[in-house]
């Protein structure tokens, strides 16, 4: 399946500028046997830059596969890292907009972490949308209702103050009609305050994050591309900000009659994004040859070696890199991923308790952000590998 169209503006005006031939299509679904996990099918990835508004996307995205609805393992409230971050993004929000004694919706609810703590923390009634949420996984909590659904036209008879998704965005092919939708479902009530989060792609193709280039995601925003499709949608952008080393991308926005004709200073141009699609082509091979040759430096010298950091980063890590064969376990600290095989890879995720006797050598973290948080962890278990943080 080929795209033909820019889904964010509808143009033609797409081309290709970096493929990744064998992805596995799930990153985060839930598989307790190994040749079920291996039996997963891998696809390819075309990340497409689109000439007219600067959208990033996989150009080969199977819209035709069912990701969410039979098991699906994202929750990260288990860090306390996570934790102290999520509160801090919460609480800020709620005091800006007056969020307080309110009524929340969140589109992608996941297991119900933020929309269970937004209204604790405001005082607020919530409503969580999510095929993935799971009866039970959070404490019951008199204050929020769960839909177990995709977000679709029907439930725009919802009402809400705000309206908040959480790395959902990304998942979705057709950014347009979903934020039509919501759109829509707004009418005319202006009050309302969206927000939402997703990853950057400006870091990834500065850094070339490869690792945070998986089959999952079909659309890869920065602030340019998100605040056009804001705009063209009927919404104003009323602030936008990169949080957690730059990874996360907010917005905050408002319906608005009319397009709105408020950029961000946060916002790149077309150009500025094309030329940087450019430097990761250049970047990407250097990349991905110095990491080859560290891993079979690691393989020659019999060193263990561990991934930290379960999810679809070590997907996409490992989907470059499987084959050398040096890296045997994927630790996670969210004891539900415990037991569960890693789709296309086979690899079992641990526990983090494992590492006390298995003793490895080496700990390539999937995010920086917890160097501090695992390093702790490590030398609680007595073990003191070596430790590359992505
Ligand atoms: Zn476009």
């Amino acid at each position: 399946m080929k795209h033909t169209h820019c889904p964010n503006c509808r143009h033609e005006d797409i081309e290709d500028f970096f493929v990744i031939p064998q992805a596995p299509v799930h990153s985060l679904v839930t598989i307790k046997d190994y040749e079920e996990a291996i039996a997963i099918p891998k696809k390819e990835i075309s990340m497409a830059f689109c000439n007219h508004c600067g959208f990033i996307f996989n150009s080969s995205f199977d819209t035709s596969l069912d990701y969410y609805t039979q098991g699906y393992e994202d929750q990260q409230g288990f860090s306390p890292t996570f934790v102290k971050f999520i509160t801090g993004v919460s609480q800020r929000f709620i005091d800006r907009y007056d969020v307080k004694g309110k009524e929340v919706i969140e589109i992608g609810c996941g297991k119900g972490d933020f929309i269970n703590l937004i209204s604790e923390l405001g005082d607020n009634k919530g409503i969580g949308i999510d095929p993935a949420w799971v009866p039970g996984r959070s404490a019951e909590n008199p204050r929020v209702r769960f839909i177990k659904e995709f977000y679709s036209e029907k439930h725009g008879e919802l009402k809400a103050d705000c309206i908040v998704c959480r790395h959902t965005l990304e998942h979705i092919h057709d950014t347009y009609g979903f934020m039509e939708t919501i759109r829509k479902s707004i009418s005319d009530n202006e009050k309302v305050v969206i927000f939402f989060e997703i990853p950057s792609i400006v870091r990834i193709l500065k850094i070339q994050a490869f690792w945070d280039i998986f089959y999952e995601h079909s659309t890869y925003m920065s602030p340019g591309s998100l605040g056009r499709l804001f705009r063209d949608t009927g919404f104003e952008v009323l602030d936008m900000y990169l949080e957690y080393d730059d990874q996360y991308l907010f917005i905050e926005a408002k319906p608005v009659e009319g397009k709105s004709d408020k950029i961000h200073p946060l916002e790149e141009s077309v150009e500025e994004l094309k030329e940087l699609t450019k430097y990761f082509v250049e970047q990407i091979k250097i990349q991905l040859d110095s990491w080859r040759e560290k891993l079979e430096g690691f393989k020659a010298e019999n060193k263990k070696v561990v991934i930290w950091g379960g999810g679809s980063k070590s997907v996409g890590f490992l989907t470059q890199f499987h084959d050398v064969g040096v890296i045997k376990h994927v630790v996670d600290i969210n004891p539900h991923m415990s037991g569960n095989y890693i789709p296309g890879v086979g690899i079992q995720y641990v526990v983090p308790e494992f590492l006390a006797e298995y003793k490895p050598d080496v700990v390539i973290v999937m995010n920086s952000v917890y160097m501090d948080e695992i390093g702790k962890m490590l030398n609680g278990m007595g073990v003191d590998p070596l430790m590359l943080g992505l």
